[in-house]
């Protein structure tokens, strides 16, 4: 019999990891009747993901303001959810550790319908960092029925926690996502190189240490080199950093770019600095360095694969460990392939076909 599959997803990381399992699913259209719900968590910066990757969802809920609210994005999320998924799917599948997902995960718990969490046991040990979804995918985690580590560093941390059925392994679909992307005659602006290629956004960052990064990359452009930024749309991230860093010639501001766009800047760029979680797993994609602007983080294997340096949000570490990397010409890389070679979708998909069986 047919099975109904619900994938949900609200933010860009979220769409760029799951666009690819919903391709998959949607090979077997004899088995699943797969349907696709955006939440709008994210609003434009989902838009122009969801058209870089033809990704079309079934339905879309309209948050409104919620979305600038913690509490009332989930509270809002999880009466969707808890209405729409009325006639019991067979199975949602959330990923990462998104409001999304974690409201998704509950509602789901809460009316007796399976979930499936792709990108599983990722820790980083500190509820605050990154918050909240340090919290978020602690809580998936825990009422999830089916568990996608994307390493085994993350499945042992969820043994760790007492979760040890229905866990597989899976690699990362970011994976799968890069190597389903052609970048070669993409249209794009091109900038003077070699260029330092930066991202901001995690909410532990605003404020004094969002400044303090600011005026590393002040330091950084004072010192002749040029930096590209791509603005994350949050109106904490962008005052601050159009405040801090507009009107200087090597400091090149941009709007949030398509994903097609950013994988392009991606491959272009000297190194990466970044306190995103999904820049962190495309650095290594690039074989680039990357400095990640965090005391800790939740994928060790980007920091094992010998490409990933966490430099904290202190001015002065920032600056030296760039100007350090900016005179380095070959690096060492320990593991290749720490999320995988792209064939995560499909292990999903197998996985899911017996479960459901
Ligand atoms: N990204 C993008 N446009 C940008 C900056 C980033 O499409 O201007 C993509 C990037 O390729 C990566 C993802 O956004 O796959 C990372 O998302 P984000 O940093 O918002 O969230 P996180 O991964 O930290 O949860």
């Amino acid at each position: 019999m047919l099975k109904k599959i619900v994938i949900i997803y609200g933010t860009r990381p979220e769409a760029i990891k799951l666009a690819p399992v919903v391709r998959e699913l949607k090979k077997h259209p004899d088995l699943f009747n797969t349907v696709v719900i955006s939440t709008g968590q994210h609003t434009n910066l989902l838009s122009q993901t969801q058209e870089s990757l033809n990704l079309v969802p079934d339905v879309s809920f309209d948050l409104g303001d919620a979305t600038n609210n913690l509490v009332e994005c989930f509270t809002h999320i999880m009466n969707c959810i808890s209405k729409y998924c009325n006639d019991n799917p067979d199975l949602v599948i959330v990923q990462g550790d998104t409001t999304t997902a974690a409201a998704t995960a509950l509602a789901c718990h809460y009316n007796g319908i399976k979930v499936a969490h792709i990108e599983a046991g990722l820790r980083s040990g500190n509820k605050k960092a990154p918050f909240p979804e340090e919290t978020n995918r602690i809580l998936v985690d825990h009422v999830s029925d089916l568990l996608f580590p994307p390493t085994e560093i993350s499945k042992q941390n969820l043994f760790n926690e007492g979760i040890n059925k229905n866990v597989f392994v899976a690699g990362n679909t970011i994976v799968d996502a890069f190597k389903g992307v052609n970048l070669g005659k993409l249209p794009i602006k091109l900038f003077p190189r070699p260029y330092i290629l930066v991202t901001v956004h995690r909410r532990e960052n605003f404020g004094l240490p969002l400044q303090n990064i600011c005026s590393a990359i002040k330091k950084l452009a004072d010192d002749g080199i040029d930096i590209i930024l791509p603005v994350h749309s949050n109106p904490n991230v962008k005052q601050t950093i159009v405040n801090r860093l507009s009107d200087h010639p090597k400091i090149h501001l941009l709007p949030a770019v398509t994903y097609l766009e950013f994988l392009k800047l991606e491959s272009m760029c000297k190194f990466l600095l970044s306190d995103s979680g999904g820049v962190q797993e495309e650095a290594i994609l690039h074989l680039k360095p990357i400095l990640i602007l965090r005391d800790v983080t939740e994928r060790p294997e980007v920091v094992s694969s010998g490409l990933g340096t966490l430099v904290g949000t202190d001015t002065e570490k920032i600056y030296t460990e760039a100007k350090r990397l900016m005179t380095l010409n070959t690096f060492t890389i320990k593991d290749l392939h720490p999320f995988g070679t792209g064939n995560s979708s499909q292990i999903i998909v197998s996985v899911i076909k017996q479960f459901l069986n």
